[in-house]
């Protein structure tokens, strides 16, 4: 089972919009030029971003959002759907990032539903998991893993698990400039695909890509993406500048 390498980068809340079109057109023109391989490269943007740069990226770099409702649509005022999202190109979505789960109180049962929103609108889910440094420390980072699995994405049957991309971020390593040891994170990796097989089995636990994120940079991601059970990254910082993105990309070089 040959499963999708994926680099995908997340801007965050960076960039105006010149700012954004000038990044991505330098990133697309090196992808282009010096990918070799089928992996795929994505980048994750802001939403004022994505209508545009969906359209610059062609089948070189593919577009995804950092975030969707829940619901389809409605009054809820200031918010975006995945219908829109996708109306404008975007083939991905994260949800569930650290971020959303700790500033804005995400629960693993509201991400469950944006999850199958996202799904019924034909967006791939980018789905994240991580546990944070003190259940790394207390040894309880697999019961946390598993509970978010379970409560995030395993209510799914196995042609929509199918859909859904993961990514396993320790929260200590996003952004902190620490990095998960290629073999601390060949363990949580491995870990997750042998739930993905008890859950549903071994031919959906195969065909899952699982994405390690948190401080991957060009220096470190070919020991990473080497491990037998990661398929490539969600790259924050390093999203933001074209070289380096693109040089991750070209880990999975042929
Ligand atoms: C992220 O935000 O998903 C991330 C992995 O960030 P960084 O690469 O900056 O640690």
């Amino acid at each position: 089972m040959t499963r999708k390498k994926i680099v995908a980068g997340n801007w965050k809340m960076n960039l105006d919009y010149a700012e954004g079109i000038s990044l991505f057109s330098e990133i697309v023109n090196i992808v282009r030029d010096e990918k070799k391989g089928d992996q795929l490269a994505v980048i994750c943007a802001p939403f004022i971003h994505l209508n545009s740069l969906a359209k610059l990226g062609g089948d070189t770099v593919k577009i995804g959002a950092q975030n969707c409702h829940q619901n389809e649509s409605g009054a809820y005022t200031g918010e975006t759907s995945a219908k829109m999202i996708k109306s404008v190109g975007c083939e991905y979505v994260i949800i569930g990032h650290s971020e959303r789960r700790q500033y804005f109180a995400e629960s693993d049962e509201l991400l469950a539903q944006k999850t199958v929103i996202a799904l019924q609108n034909g967006l791939t889910p980018l789905f994240c998991i991580g546990e944070t440094l003190d259940e790394r420390n207390n040894g309880t980072y697999f019961e946390v893993l598993k509970s978010q699995l379970t409560n995030g994405v395993f209510g799914l049957n196995a042609e929509d698990f199918a859909k859904i991309v993961i990514a396993y971020e320790p929260v200590w390593a996003i952004g902190t400039g620490l990095t998960a040891t290629a073999e601390q994170a060949q363990e949580v990796h491995a870990f997750i695909r042998k739930e993905i097989a008890a859950k549903y089995d071994a031919s959906v636990a195969d065909a899952t890509s699982i994405l390690y994120g948190g401080s991957c940079n060009p220096k470190n991601a070919a020991e990473l993406f080497a491990q037998a059970d990661i398929d490539g990254g969600l790259i924050g910082g390093a999203s933001l500048k074209s070289r380096d993105f693109a040089d991750i990309v070209k880990t999975f070089n042929a």
